[in-house]
């Protein structure tokens, strides 16, 4: 087998990490440059007022996933169900009250990940050594230089290796970085029509003191045509010690000032759930379109359009560069585990070829 020598790997979400993770196991030495201060790229866990794990981006998982599950016992992290027991709502319109529903409880349930989805590229990176992960490095230019490669950040730090991996999304790539010589042309046309999972979405996640939907009887799962949530489930974790929800709001919420985001939120849960639900000792929103996500390219609206796409899975600049990220994988693009079959299918041609 013949083992590569460096590679950057642009981008230090769960891709990312999972291949520098897979690749530090064939003893390739790897450099992680992330451009924004935090690992984790669209998993983010943040901590409530009284610590409960809350999330902003990723959450659930399921059995099929079967990359993801094998990465999960291999971390020795744990799993559990997502809490579904009881009545849940469904409100249609605004000027008429909800459908209640029970769910019956499911085969095959969504998971999460006890401790937040974080503990996950936590895990991983604490597998890698720090001097091998750069945080606040966007890499703006990549150039082909004789049998190497040249890495250029932002700040102006230049970085060589053999071959690059960019693990973010397509249309990031084709906004953001300038390749030399250029990519041919058929694949710059594809790049920005690679449609990146969750770009645009608006999640939030609210902390309680005590679980006072399911001491009434409800599950905490909602959905809803009529106000700024669109789905909320409950996001106890799981010790069961510390309560709240997650979920989506409305693509318009976007447009809101986070103020008023809260204030909508409050409101509908109040009308649905009581006035307790007025005194959370948490909010948070995110609306994920920033420079670490889009950039200013567009939202396409299309699910998965050109995920997993022919072009993505070739090598380009000369066998130095590759493409992985979870647009990229051929089953399951745009989840968890989408990024860690594409990070394994970059270490088999990597490694194998
Ligand atoms: C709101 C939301 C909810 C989600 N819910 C789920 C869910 O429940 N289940 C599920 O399976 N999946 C879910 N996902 C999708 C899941 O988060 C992704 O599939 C996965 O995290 C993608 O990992 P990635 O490494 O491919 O990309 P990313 O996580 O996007 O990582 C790319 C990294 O590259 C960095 N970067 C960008 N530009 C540069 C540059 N120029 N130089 C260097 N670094 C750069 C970014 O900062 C980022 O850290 C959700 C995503 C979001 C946003």
């Amino acid at each position: 087998m013949k083992t590569p020598e460096k590679i950057i790997l642009i981008g230090g979400g769960l891709s990312g990490l999972t291949l520098a993770y897979l690749l530090a196991e064939k003893n390739v030495e790897t450099l992680v440059l992330e451009a924004s201060p935090r690992l984790g790229g669209r998993i983010q866990t943040v901590k409530g007022n009284l610590g409960t794990p809350m999330e902003l981006g990723a959450t659930w998982f399921a059995e099929k996933h079967c990359h993801l599950s094998t990465l999960i016992e291999e971390l020795q992290l744990q799993k559990f169900p997502q809490f579904s027991k009881g009545l849940s709502l469904f409100q249609t319109k605004s000027f008429e009250p909800p459908q209640k529903f029970f769910v019956p409880e499911a085969e095959a349930p969504s998971y999460r990940l006890a401790g937040g989805t974080k503990t996950l590229t936590d895990a991983l990176a604490q597998k890698l050594e720090s001097k091998n992960i750069r945080l606040n490095a966007r890499v703006i230019r990549i150039r082909e230089a004789d049998d190497t490669v040249t890495v250029e950040t932002e700040s102006g730090e230049v970085f060589k290796a053999a071959k690059v991996v960019l693990c973010l999304p397509p249309q990031l790539a084709a906004s953001r970085i300038e390749f030399s010589p250029a990519l041919p042309k058929h694949v710059q046309e594809i790049l920005p029509t690679v449609q990146t999972w969750m770009a645009g979405a608006v999640k939030f996640t609210l902390e309680y003191a005590e679980p006072f939907w399911r001491m009434a009887g409800y599950s905490g799962m909602l959905y809803s045509h009529a106000g700024v949530i669109a789905e909320m489930y409950d996001h106890t974790n799981f010790e069961e010690d510390k309560y709240g929800f997650t979920g989506f709001l409305s693509s318009g919420a976007a447009s809101y000032t986070q103020e008023v985001r809260k204030e909508f939120v409050l409101r509908q849960l109040d009308e649905l759930l009581g006035e307790k639900a007025l005194k959370p000792t948490a909010y948070f929103d995110k609306v994920w379109t920033d420079e670490f996500v889009l950039a200013g390219s567009p939202v396409i609206q299309r699910p998965h359009q050109n995920n997993g796409h022919p072009l993505l899975q070739k090598s380009y600049i000369n066998e130095k560069l590759l493409f992985c990220g979870t647009e990229t994988a051929s089953e399951f693009a745009g989840y968890m585990e989408g990024a860690i079959q594409a990070a394994r299918g970059v270490v088999e041609r990597l490694c194998n070829h």
